[in-house]
C-alpha cells in the first residue's frame, strides 16, 4: 500500500524539456527539490502556492540542465543539497557547503516519506535515480521508451546496461516511472508497461546493447 502521505509534483521547465520535482510529505508538508534548474523564481512560487517547504534538495546528476538553479535556490534556502558520492566534485561552485554525498541505498527521511538513492551509472558516473514508497525519479537514466546517452564525458554504455538491467528491471511492475525529462506524449507510466514497450530494457546482452548504442560493429 502506498503511504497516503506521499506527496509529488511533476513541473516541466527550461528550454530542455526538463521536469523538476517535488516530493515529500502532504502531512508534514516538507519536500525534496528535485533537479533545481532553470527557473528558481517559479520553483518557490510553486512550494508557496502548494504550500510546502522545501527542506532538501536532490541531484539525480551533475548536468547543468538539472542543477543550474542551486546557487539561486541556496541563496533563499540554506537545504542540504544530495548528490552521489561520484559526482561530489561538480559541486563546489554550485553548492559547496551544502553538498551532502550518498552512495547507493542511502536513505533520507522526510515526514513519514523515506526517499532511497538509488546509483544507476552509465548516463554519467554518479547517476542516480530516487526510490519512494513505489515511484522512481529517474533522472535521466530512463526516460519513457528511452533512456540517458552515454556520448557525454563520463558517459558509459556498458555501466548503463548493468543499472538498467540489474537495478532498474528488478523494480515492481508497479513502480512508477518519473523520468528527468518530458519526452514521450506521457509523463509517466509503470515500470510493468516500461519492461514491455521500452526497447533498452529488453535487450537480452550487452553486446547486443553496445551494437544498438553504436559503440560495435
Ligand atoms: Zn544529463
Amino acid at each position: 500500500m502506498a503511504n497516503p502521505n506521499l506527496y509529488i509534483k511533476q513541473m516541466e521547465m527550461g528550454p530542455m524539456q526538463n521536469f523538476v520535482y517535488f516530493v515529500g510529505d502532504k502531512k508534514t508538508r516538507e519536500v525534496a527539490v528535485v533537479d533545481t534548474a532553470w527557473d528558481v523564481p517559479e520553483i518557490l512560487k510553486a512550494a508557496e502556492k502548494e504550500e510546502v517547504t522545501i527542506t532538501h534538495a536532490l541531484v539525480s546528476h551533475y548536468h547543468f540542465d538539472h542543477t543550474n538553479g542551486l546557487p539561486d535556490l541556496l541563496k533563499e534556502l540554506d537545504v542540504p543539497v544530495y548528490i552521489n558520492k561520484a559526482e561530489e566534485q561538480w559541486m563546489k561552485g554550485l553548492a559547496a557547503e551544502n553538498t551532502k554525498a550518498v552512495k547507493s541505498g542511502d536513505k533520507i527521511k522526510l515526514g513519514e516519506i523515506e526517499i532511497e538513492f538509488l546509483h544507476t551509472p552509465g548516463h554519467t558516473p554518479g547517476s542516480q535515480c530516487f526510490l519512494v514508497d513505489g515511484n522512481l525519479i529517474s533522472g535521466d537514466t530512463l526516460f519513457i521508451d528511452a533512456c540517458g546517452r552515454t556520448d557525454l564525458p563520463g558517459g558509459n554504455p556498458e555501466d548503463l546496461y548493468h543499472s538498467l538491467t540489474t537495478k532498474l528491471m528488478k523494480l515492481d511492475d508497479s513502480t512508477i516511472l518519473f523520468p528527468g525529462h518530458n519526452y514521450s506524449e506521457l509523463q509517466t507510466v509503470t515500470m510493468g508497461e516500461q519492461k514491455e514497450t521500452n526497447p533498452f530494457l529488453n535487450i537480452p546482452t550487452l553486446d547486443d546493447f553496445l551494437k544498438k548504442f553504436g559503440y560495435k560493429e
